[in-house]
C-alpha cells in the first residue's frame, strides 16, 4: 500500500482545488482518482487498476479518513481528506465563474436529469454539453462523443472501479479537460440523496452515517475498510 500512499496528494484541499482552478484556465489535463480502501484494496488483485493508479497521469487524492490514518501510520504527510463529491462541488461553480464546459456522465436516468436542470438553473455560465446514464449499454460509444465534445470537466458517477477503468480507457482520445470518478456524488448533488450532516463529516464518521441509511454497505464496508485498516497494521 505504501507505494500508492506516497502517490497521493498531501497537502490540503484548498491546495488541490488552486491546482485544478490552473489546470482550468491552462486548458491541461488531469485524471484525478479519489483514493478510498476500495480502490486501494482492489488494485492488489487488479493489475489494470494498479497499473492506473500508479501511472503518471492519475492524480490521486485522499477520499477517506482511513486513508489519511494510514497514510500518517506509515510516516507519509497526508493531511486531509478530499472526497469526490468536495471535488465535483468545486469544479461545478469554478466552471460558471470561468464560463466553461461540463459533460456528466453516470448514475440513474432519474438522478442525471434532475442534476443537469439543477445545474442549468443555478450555473447559468456553465456550458452544459450533454448528460448520459451510467446504465446505458455501451458505455465506451458515449465516450467516443465525449472525445468530440472537448469538455473542460467531464465527471463520472459509477462506481468503483468502473468509472476510472471507462475514463481510463479513453484518455488518450483528449488533449484537454478534468476528469473524475465521483462515485454517488450526483445522487448527493441532485438533491435525491442528502449528504452526511456537518457534524459527522467533521468528526470523520460520515462512512457511520453512510452504513446506517444503507445497511447493505456493511458487507462492502467489512471487505474494505476494516481489511483496509489491518493490512496496514501489518506494513508497519
Ligand atoms: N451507477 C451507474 N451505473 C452502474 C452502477 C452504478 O451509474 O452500472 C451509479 C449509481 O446510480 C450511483 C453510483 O453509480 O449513483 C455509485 O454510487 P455509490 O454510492 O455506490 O458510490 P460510492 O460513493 O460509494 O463510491
Amino acid at each position: 500500500m505504501k507505494h500508492y500512499l506516497e502517490k497521493i496528494y498531501p497537502n490540503e484541499k484548498n491546495e488541490y482545488c488552486s491546482l485544478l482552478k490552473n489546470d482550468l484556465e491552462n486548458e491541461r489535463q488531469r485524471f484525478v482518482i479519489t483514493a478510498n480502501p476500495e480502490i486501494l484494496m482492489m488494485s492488489e488483485k487488479d493489475d489494470e487498476l494498479e497499473k492506473m493508479l500508479l501511472d503518471e497521469k492519475t492524480s490521486l487524492v485522499p477520499d477517506g479518513i482511513s486513508v489519511v490514518k494510514a497514510a500518517k501510520k506509515l510516516d507519509i504527510p497526508v493531511k486531509e481528506r478530499i472526497t469526490g463529491v468536495e471535488i465535483a462541488e468545486y469544479l461545478i461553480k469554478e466552471l460558471n465563474n470561468l464560463g466553461k464546459s461540463l459533460y456528466l456522465f453516470g448514475a440513474t436516468n432519474e438522478v442525471i436529469g434532475a442534476l443537469a436542470k439543477k445545474i442549468t438553473a443555478e450555473y447559468p455560465n456553465i456550458k452544459l454539453l450533454g448528460c448520459c446514464d451510467g446504465y446505458i449499454d455501451d458505455k465506451d460509444r458515449i465516450f467516443e462523443d465525449i472525445a468530440r465534445l472537448k469538455p473542460d470537466v467531464c465527471l463520472v458517477a459509477m462506481g468503483v472501479p468502473l468509472q476510472e477503468k471507462l475514463i481510463y480507457r479513453h484518455l488518450s482520445s483528449f488533449d484537454k479537460g478534468i476528469f473524475v470518478g465521483v462515485g454517488g456524488s450526483f445522487d448527493v448533488l441532485s438533491g435525491t440523496k442528502k449528504r452526511a450532516p456537518k457534524f459527522f463529516i467533521k468528526c470523520n464518521l460520515e462512512w457511520l452515517y453512510r452504513i446506517a441509511k444503507e445497511p447493505s454497505r456493511l458487507k462492502r464496508f467489512y471487505n474494505n475498510n476494516v481489511k483496509f485498516v489491518f493490512k496496514i497494521k501489518k506494513e508497519k
